[in-house]
């Protein structure tokens, strides 16, 4: 990886552990498992959403608000509104909430309410994005481009970096390929590439990996047995009613499941599950 500078590992054991909150991290010994729905779609979704896995316990809560659709007929998230929702959840349930910014516009808004800011996989060459995410007080979560090569993507995260944010945690989330049974292809190879060049945490979506909710656990087991700090799941108290990638949307229960399996396979790779994080009795605010 000869112009990454900053992502690059500087010796074999080299890794950085970055936090979300004082209590949650990733690419330390603890597994980051983040869950939640697609599209974050009202506050009585989300609080059943962190009330139900708490229980698993998952680290942290997904939920778009900016979305980026392929229909500009489609939902595109409840933007603000959305926000506010993921605000009061994080603060009743004290847990960290990642969320997508999309323009450069959104930043300082996003910045204001979430804990941790997703650049999509559309976004992933988006230099100008990049360049001022190099600027923001929050990690960044981000994802593979569709059809980025491994090169790519470590650069895309050296451009937030060479900007002052050395906050990035890489997501692997499946490429393009001629199949189209699954939605994209898992690069399980690139997380172990990933882990072997760069310091920076790794963590796996499987969710829009396969667009399909059947094969989601089982590639979740798979990206930790393959040496990945964490995974991001896509997930609702009702999948079929989800507004956004219903096909791919594990159920709450399911979740719940999915994380137990995890567990000893993340103890016969040297990683750990931490307890929960999220605050079962939420405190009125
Ligand atoms: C998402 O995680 O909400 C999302 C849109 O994923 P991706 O950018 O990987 O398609
Ligand atoms: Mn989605």
């Amino acid at each position: 990886m000869q112009d990454a500078k900053l992502a690059a590992k500087a010796h074999d054991t080299h890794t950085t552990e970055i936090a979300l909150t004082p209590m949650v991290s990733a690419g330390g010994p603890d597994l980051l498992i983040v869950g939640g729905p697609c599209s974050v779609e009202s506050l009585d979704q989300m609080t059943t959403i962190a009330t139900h896995l708490a229980q698993a316990p998952v680290q942290a809560l997904r939920g778009g608000v900016y979305k980026p659709r392929t229909s500009p007929y489609a939902f595109q998230g409840m933007g603000s509104e959305g926000l506010a929702i993921l605000d009061q959840v994080r603060r009743q349930y004290q847990v960290p909430v990642i969320t997508e910014v999309m323009a450069i516009a959104q930043i300082a808004e996003v910045s204001a309410h979430a804990d941790v800011l997703q650049v999509g996989s559309r976004n992933m060459q988006n230099f100008d994005l990049l360049k001022a995410l190099g600027s923001a007080n929050k990690p960044v979560v981000l994802k593979r481009g569709l059809s980025a090569t491994v090169q790519e993507f470590v650069m895309a995260a050296e451009y937030i970096m060479a900007h002052g944010n050395q906050n990035v945690i890489l997501c692997e989330r499946g490429i393009r390929s001629f199949d189209t049974y699954t939605r994209n292809v898992l690069d399980l190879g690139a997380v172990v590439a990933l882990k072997q060049i760069t310091h920076l945490p790794v963590i796996v979506d499987p969710s829009h990996a396969t667009g399909k909710r059947e094969l989601v656990s089982a590639l979740a087991r798979a990206a930790i047995a393959a040496g990945a700090d964490g995974v991001m799941v896509e997930c609702h108290p009702n999948p079929d009613a989800s507004v956004s990638d219903a096909r791919q949307t594990l159920s709450l229960e399911a979740m719940v499941e999915l994380v137990d399996s995890l567990r000893p396979i993340a103890a016969a790779v040297g990683r750990n599950i931490p307890l929960g994080r999220l605050n079962p009795e939420p405190a009125l605010v």
